[in-house]
Formats: C-alpha cells, structure tokens, sequence
C-alpha cells in the first residue's frame, strides 16, 4: 500500500453519517498506513465548533477501533472543523483559506476529495459554489463524493446531474451505492466469471428465475419523515436492487475495469423492460406495514409511526417481477421484494435452476424434483449455497435434498473491510467500478417512475400486511401465477 495524499472536505460533518460510518472509515484507511501523514481533513456544517471540540468527537466515533491513545490522538490531530452555511458564498472563502493553508502544512499536492455527507436538495449549489469560489484545485485530482438519493425521479435527476456536470466530469462524480461496497455483492462477479460451472449455465437455458430478496425487520424508526416522501421503490428499488439486477445480468466485460463493468452493466439496465401501465399492475405489487408482532413483541402500524400521515398511502414493501429482454434472459423472470418490519433481516439472492428433464426417482416421471438452487447470501450472513439432490441413506432409492454451504466466519466478517472503507479507498484510487454511472442512474429511473406513475394514480390498492410477517398474500400470487414461490420463506 502506498499512502495517498490528499484533502478531504466533508459537507455534512456534524451528520450521523459522518460519524457513524465516514469518520470510522478514515481511520480504518488511516491503519492500514492509504492515509498517514500527507492528508487532511475538513468538516464543515453549520455548528460553531472549535478544532479541538471536532477532533474530541472524532476520537469518540473512532474508539472501538483504536489501537493506542497516541495513535487516535496523531490520527484526529490531521482533523480541522470550519463552521459553514452551504447557501453563503463568502463560507467558501474562508474554506478555500483553509483548504491552502492545510495542502502546505501537509505537502498535498492539489489532490482534493468533496464529500457530500448532507441533504440532496443541497448537492447543486455545493458544486455550484466549489467552482465559483475556486474550491477545485488546478493540480491533483478533483473528486466528489454524493450520498443517496441521487434525484426523486428522472426529471429531478438529471436536473441535478446538469448541474454537477457544470464543474466535474462523469470520471471526477462517485456516486455512491454504498450496497456496492459490501463484500457479497462485490463477490457476484467472482462467483459468476471464475466458475465455468457457474458462469456456462448463466442464461436462459438453465435458469427458471432469479429472486433478490432485501429483507429488513425494523420498521421506519426516526426516518418517518424522509420515507413518507420516498416509500420502498425509491429507497431501495431504484438504486441498491436494480444495481444488484444489473450486476447479475450483464454480459462478461473483457476486463474487469470501471468502464469495462460499467458499460456492460449500463447495457443491461437498457435492457430492463419499461412497464406499460397495464405490465405495472400485472408486475408488481406494494403493500404497507399494519400492527402485528415479532419475537412476541408487539409492533404498531406505519400510519402511526413518528411524521408520518396518518392517512399515508407510502408503500413499505415491493415486490415484483423485472424482465430482461436479452438474449441471455429472454423468458426468465427476476422476482424482486424488499420491505421494512418483515420477520428476519437479510438480503439474499437465490438463483433458481431448471429441472431435470425426467424424474426417474418417481412414478410420475413429470413429477418436479427440487430445483438447484444457488444462494448468494449478502448481509448479516455472508456466504454462498448449492442446494442439491442426492440419494437418501438406505435399502430403497429415495431422494433427499440438501444445501453444500459456505458461511464467512466470525473472525472473516469482523476482518472484513467496511463498505464505506472500501468506497472510500477506491475513490482515493480513481477507480469507479464500485459507483454508479450516470446513465445506470437514468436508465433505473425510467424503470421506476413508470412504476410510480401508475401507483400515484391509484389510491385505492394498497393493501397491508402484518408487521412480522413477510410481506402481503399478494407477493407470493405474483409468483404463484408462474408456477414458482419464495424460495426464501423464514
Ligand atoms: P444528518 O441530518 O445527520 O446530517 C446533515 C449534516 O448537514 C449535518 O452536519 C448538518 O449540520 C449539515 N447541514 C444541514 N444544513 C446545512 C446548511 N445549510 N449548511 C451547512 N451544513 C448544513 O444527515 P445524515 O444522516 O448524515 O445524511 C447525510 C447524507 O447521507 C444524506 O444524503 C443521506 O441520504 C445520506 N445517507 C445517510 C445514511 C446514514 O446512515 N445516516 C445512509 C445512507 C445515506
């Protein structure tokens, strides 16, 4: 590892994310020796705080991980706070002062990452204002750093994308999709281009369907407010489900580089079918959490929970099937459901294969034998699983079926490297695989506005489903008119 020098300038210093998942991840850089004496950091909002009070609280999100005192003290001492309206241009300056003043003291060449750590409705006018104030430096790399979620809808999108691309190139944009850090899913382009096993039988040929299940057992929590005005298609369909769809359905690339992988994943995105507002109502399905209980503990509904309407009509849970009109996946469908208050946590993706053609081990040779099915396990488990038939101990000939099982262990998941470190580090390494490209953006958003669309206009569909449970009757019909059902069922 060779140490990276640069100038972090994080918008949103102050913010939960900052603290529980940037800060950690700097100083998880910083151990491995990327980042050690040729850096700094800003934090900018707009509390009044002083350097020292900033670099007491960086040391307080650090202290799980620390390796000394000393260690903790040199790593915040690199830590300077600047107190900061993003709506006032004259802030700018006095950033700008700073920003010089640290790339001398610390000898950083010009290398600058902007960290947009805020609120969206924010984005334009930090990047507006970087450029006008003479925040993008001449020498070195300019990169920025934009949390989710990238627009509303297309329109809101691209709006903001036009703005941003005034003063940085799609090269210098990392978009993050911080499910694209995680190790499972960073595992599916493994597991698919170094089997020939796996990666031969990739296709329509062999495949009957794939399903990506997003499963989180807590409801809204303090978020109300935020996804009252999202619902689940935002939050989740639109950016980490469709890029996990596009990771398991785009060709080879010819090298596993950023543009090699991303072009191949924009093509496949192109290829996702846009819904007629008839295909909608027939494809999916969205449902809101009502009262209900888990672990014996009683759960309220979503209509009460903190800001949100009472009469809300935000979806919770979607569920629904994605087409890919490819060669390689004509005619098999990928079941898509996420939801909040369902009764495990967990994000799988289970890769149903077809039938054997006969079943010789019944007397009704049309008899479906249990499918193989290979399961890539995202998050809290990580690992992989083959569920295959074999012959059942014993004088008759009887099958059984059982699950060839890989579980990360304890000690391999506590090693492993957070998303956001990872994130961090590859944009630190201009590499941007791991982001996601402006017309991924684009091409996920058409899919889910004619979604949308169609569910804005029809108040009169939502049905519910008991908190703790997974999800409405509706979800399993979606799958049951083609013959299939929820191979995850907890
Ligand atoms: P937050 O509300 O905790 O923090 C917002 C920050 O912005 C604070 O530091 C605040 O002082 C600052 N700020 C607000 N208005 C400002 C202004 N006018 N001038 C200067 N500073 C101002 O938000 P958060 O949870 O940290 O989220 C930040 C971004 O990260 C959002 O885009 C969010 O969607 C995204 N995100 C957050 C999480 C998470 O776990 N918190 C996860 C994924 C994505």
């Amino acid at each position: 590892t060779t140490e990276q020098n640069v100038l972090f300038t994080i918008f949103g210093g102050t913010g939960d994310l900052a603290k529980r998942k940037l800060y950690p991840s700097l100083y998880r850089l910083y151990k491995k020796g990327i980042i050690k004496e040729q850096f700094a950091v800003i934090g900018t909002a707009r509390r009044e705080w002083t350097d020292d009070h900033y670099r007491e609280i960086i040391i307080e999100t650090i202290k799980d991980l620390i390796v000394s005192e000393e260690d903790a003290i040199e790593f915040a001492s690199h830590f300077y706070y600047q107190s900061h309206n993003v709506n006032d241009s004259e802030h700018y300056v006095s950033l700008k002062v700073l920003a010089e003043k640290l790339e001398a003291r610390y000898h950083i060449k010009g290398n600058r990452l902007h960290y947009l750590a805020m609120s969206p409705d924010f984005f334009g006018t930090i990047t507006q204002q970087l450029n006008e104030q003479g925040l993008v430096s001449d020498t070195g790399f300019n990169r920025l750093i934009i949390e989710k979620p990238f627009g509303h809808d297309y329109e809101t999108a691209n709006i903001l994308n036009e703005q941003i691309r005034e003063v940085f190139d799609e090269n210098q944009i990392f978009r993050i999709d911080h499910y694209l850090g995680k190790e499972m899913v960073q595992n599916i382009s493994t597991v698919r281009f170094a089997n020939n096993m796996i990666e031969s039988m990739w296709n329509n040929r062999y495949i009957d369907n794939i399903q990506i299940t997003l499963s989180e057992a807590l409801g809204v929590e303090e978020r109300g407010g935020y996804y009252d005005k999202s619902g689940a298609l935002r939050d989740m369909v639109q950016n980490h489900i469709l890029q996990v769809v596009s990771l398991l359905a785009m060709e080879p690339p010819a090298k596993l580089s950023d543009i090699d992988i991303r072009n191949e994943k924009i093509k496949a995105l192109r290829a996702v079918r846009v819904f007629t507002p008839e295909e909608v109502k027939e494809n999916f399905v969205r449902a809101q959490y009502d009262v209900g209980s888990n672990d014996d503990i009683l759960l309220n509904k979503y209509q009460n929970e903190l800001n949100v309407a009472e009469d809300s009509l935000t979806e919770t849970f979607v569920a629904g099937k994605i087409l890919i009109d490819t060669f390689r996946w004509k005619g098999v469908p990928f079941y898509i459901r996420t939801g909040k208050r369902l009764s495990e946590k967990g994000t799988q993706i289970n890769i149903v294969f077809k039938n054997v053609p006969l079943n010789l081990f019944s007397e009704d040779a049309e008899e479906k034998l249990p499918s193989n099915v290979l399961t890539i396990f995202i998050q809290p488990t990580e690992g992989i699983s083959l569920q295959i038939n074999t012959k059942k101990t014993g004088i008759d000939l009887e099958t059984e079926t059982f699950d060839l099982m890989h579980q990360h262990s304890a000690e391999t998941l506590a090693n492993s490297p957070e998303a956001y470190e990872k994130l961090i580090f590859d944009c630190l390494n201009g590499d941007a695989t791991n982001f996601t490209h402006w017309d991924e953006v684009a091409s996920s958003w058409r899919f889910v506005d004619a979604i949308r669309k169609v569910w804005d206009q029809d108040k009169t569909n939502l049905p519910s489903y008991p908190s703790g449970s997974m999800g409405p009757a509706e979800s399993d019909a979606l799958l049951a008119k083609d013959g299939f059902y929820w191979y995850w069922n907890p």
